[in-house]
């Protein structure tokens, strides 16, 4: 079979982060600053000759599960609220890396042909070779499912060789580490033992997917400059991983 990556060395990897992360202190919405932030360090690693590939949440606008919380809006049309907000989120994201003189494209898994392309595979791997970010939008493009589910396959598709989970946190924790002083740092942890202790590193399906196509997940924390090259590029900061 042609080897789609023709054979680059380069480390190719896809980020995820929660939608959440873009509101910073706020509860909603999209805080310029964090845009900025995420933008510098994303354009670092490009700087730095690794292929990257976004995928972000849309939990700072609106999720499924919630929109359905007051018996009005069913949760199919929920999900796809929430899949829009991703492209919100997208969007925005592209114009911040593109400020900073990063070439990107968005691709969505939604027709939305007059905002952004459409997910088509080989065209995502041309933008990559390319040296384009892609950020992938509008999740699996199916309800019931989550961006962390929609990293996972996009990773997999595109052949990365590990998916970074951005996160507040350094790594995974057998509780919360912002609310409990004895939370308890796990380094390394198999897939097996994160979906058998519901360890929430992703959400089940997603793990599974990982498992499944053995794809490594590090959880990192985002807010540390420098970090997710760190963690690339020299191997520094990698507390948590999730693998095999
Ligand atoms: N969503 C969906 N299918 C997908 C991905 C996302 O239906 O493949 C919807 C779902 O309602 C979800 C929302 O989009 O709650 C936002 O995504 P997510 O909750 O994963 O965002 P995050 O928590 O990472 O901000």
């Amino acid at each position: 079979m042609q080897n789609l990556r023709q054979n680059t060395r380069k480390n190719r990897i896809l980020v995820k982060f929660s939608g959440e992360a873009l509101s910073g202190k706020n509860i909603f919405g999209i805080e310029i600053d964090i845009l900025r932030y995420i933008a510098e360090e994303i354009k670092l690693l490009v700087d730095n000759d690794i292929e990257v590939c976004i995928v972000i949440g849309g939990g700072n606008i609106i999720r499924g599960v919630s929109a359905a919380e007051g018996g009005i809006i069913r949760r199919t049309s929920g999900d796809y609220m929430g899949m829009l907000a991703t492209v919100i989120n997208a969007v925005a994201m592209q114009e911040a890396l593109e400020h900073f003189g990063v070439d990107v494209r968005v691709q969505s898994a939604i027709e939305i042909q007059e905002i952004c392309e459409t997910y088509i595979y080989r065209r995502a791997i041309r933008h990559i070779q390319k040296g384009r970010v892609v950020i992938f939008a509008a999740g699996t493009g199916n309800p019931f499912f989550t961006t962390d589910t929609a990293a996972t396959l996009r990773a997999i598709e595109i052949n990365a060789d590990v998916i970074l989970k951005a996160t507040k946190v350094d790594g995974v924790y057998n509780k919360d580490p912002n609310k409990f002083d004895d939370a308890i740092r796990l380094d390394k942890l198999s897939y097996d033992q994160a979906l058998k202790d519901n360890i929430k590193v992703m959400d089940d399906t997603a793990i599974a997917l990982a498992k499944d196509n053995n794809l490594p997940i590090i959880v990192c924390n985002m807010f540390k400059p420098r970090n997710l090259l760190d963690i690339i590029k020299y191997q520094k900061g990698v507390y948590s991983i999730v693998k095999n």
